[in-house]
């Protein structure tokens, strides 16, 4: 990155891990930059190195972006709730107000936070007690230093309140709902059920093949169709499952436009997270990715999205057992209303990109 760059820059990104979201929120954003240490399996076929406002948070790229810039300038980090994150979040705090108190620029740090998950247990459960005293104590100052938090979801302000019991000095609740999708119209209704994702259990994949398993084809019902994009560690079990069977499609690797087109003609988007000891479904992009394409959302009480599912007539699930899962893609499936209905109950603006003008205090 060139100095002359990083001299404009009003809003660094310490990530743990980059995922295609922050790459395109970025492109209306010339003046932030992205330094991580991770990327997202989404990114597998992107090329990172050839682009220029992301870079890995090497220690010299980090004390660059910071320190060079002459404007007023945001650092965002990690949730402080988020424990891979907590480390690079640390560093971003200390050098945000070495910069603001020595330096006397115009400094603030600020975070997203949808972590609804018991991190306090899991921590506890796998390394004791004092594991959770320590990284409570460290993310507990993390959260009082912060300027401004954006809140995703309910149960991630919940989740804080509960276990932290600390506040940053600046809060508000944004719902990460996305538009309408721009990109696509019209927008249709194929009697076909869509799973968009990582194939691993915790996504819900085992439960849904079961379920599909046991489906019984009535030959009064539409003919539905199965369609599986993604890939992950039981990429070799899905293909093995899906391969006799005429109603099921796989499409491993999806490119964004191929998953844009699927989106667009599916009538059912479905994601049955499962909870781990460690992990809680957060907001779960594919659901955000199919709502705003008119989908009929079928999906577990884990992601934080779920009251909000809930009280616009999708289907969430309390068990993920066959006869749970066939009868919520049941009711999805056959739901009167059509994609324009479910389109409308969103947001006319990006609730992620909202959340961010808010924490950059630009709103
Ligand atoms: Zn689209």
């Amino acid at each position: 990155m060139e100095r002359d760059m990083n001299a404009r820059v009003r809003h660094v990104q310490l990530l743990y891990e980059v995922r295609r979201a922050h790459l395109e929120r970025q492109d209306h954003r010339p003046d932030s930059t992205i330094l991580y240490l991770n990327t997202n399996y989404d990114l597998t076929d992107f090329d990172l190195d050839a682009y220029e406002r992301a870079a890995r948070a090497v220690p010299g790229a980090v004390i660059r972006a910071i320190f060079n810039s002459k404007a007023p300038l945001a650092v965002e980090v990690n949730e402080p709730l988020m424990v891979r994150g907590l480390g690079l979040a640390l560093i971003g705090l200390l050098l945000a107000r070495v910069r603001r108190y020595i330096l006397g620029r115009p400094t603030t740090v600020v975070c997203y936070a949808i972590e609804n998950g018991d991190v306090r247990r899991s921590i506890t459960e796998r390394h004791g007690r004092w594991a959770w005293r320590a990284f409570s104590l460290l993310s507990r100052g993390v959260m009082k230093r912060m300027d401004r938090v954006a809140f995703g979801t309910e149960s991630a302000s919940q989740c804080y309140m509960e276990q932290l019991g600390a506040s940053a000095k600046a809060m508000r609740l944004v719902a990460p709902l996305e538009p309408r999708c721009g990109e696509c119209d019209p927008l249709g209704s194929d009697p076909r059920v869509l799973f968009v994702g990582s194939f691993e259990p915790r996504k819900g994949v085992l439960e849904l093949l079961a379920a599909w398993e046991a489906k019984q084809v009535d030959q009064d019902d539409p003919v539905v169709e199965l369609v599986l994009m993604g890939q992950g560690p039981l990429a070799e079990q899905v293909r093995d499952w899906a391969g006799p069977r005429t109603d099921v499609t796989i499409v491993s690797a999806p490119s964004p436009a191929q998953i844009h087109q699927f989106q667009a003609r599916a009538k059912v988007l479905v994601l049955l997270s499962q909870a781990t000891a460690s992990w809680r479904e957060q907001v779960g992009l594919p659901i955000l990715e199919g709502l705003s394409h008119g989908c009929e959302i079928v999906t577990t009480r884990e992601t934080g999205l779920a009251a909000w599912l809930l009280s616009n007539g999708h289907q969430v699930i309390a068990e993920s057992g066959v006869d749970d899962v066939l009868e919520a893609l049941n009711r999805a499936l056959l739901a009167q209303r059509g994609p324009e209905e479910i389109v409308s109950a969103l947001p006319l603006v990006s609730g992620r990109a909202a959340a961010q003008n808010w924490m950059l205090n630009e709103e």
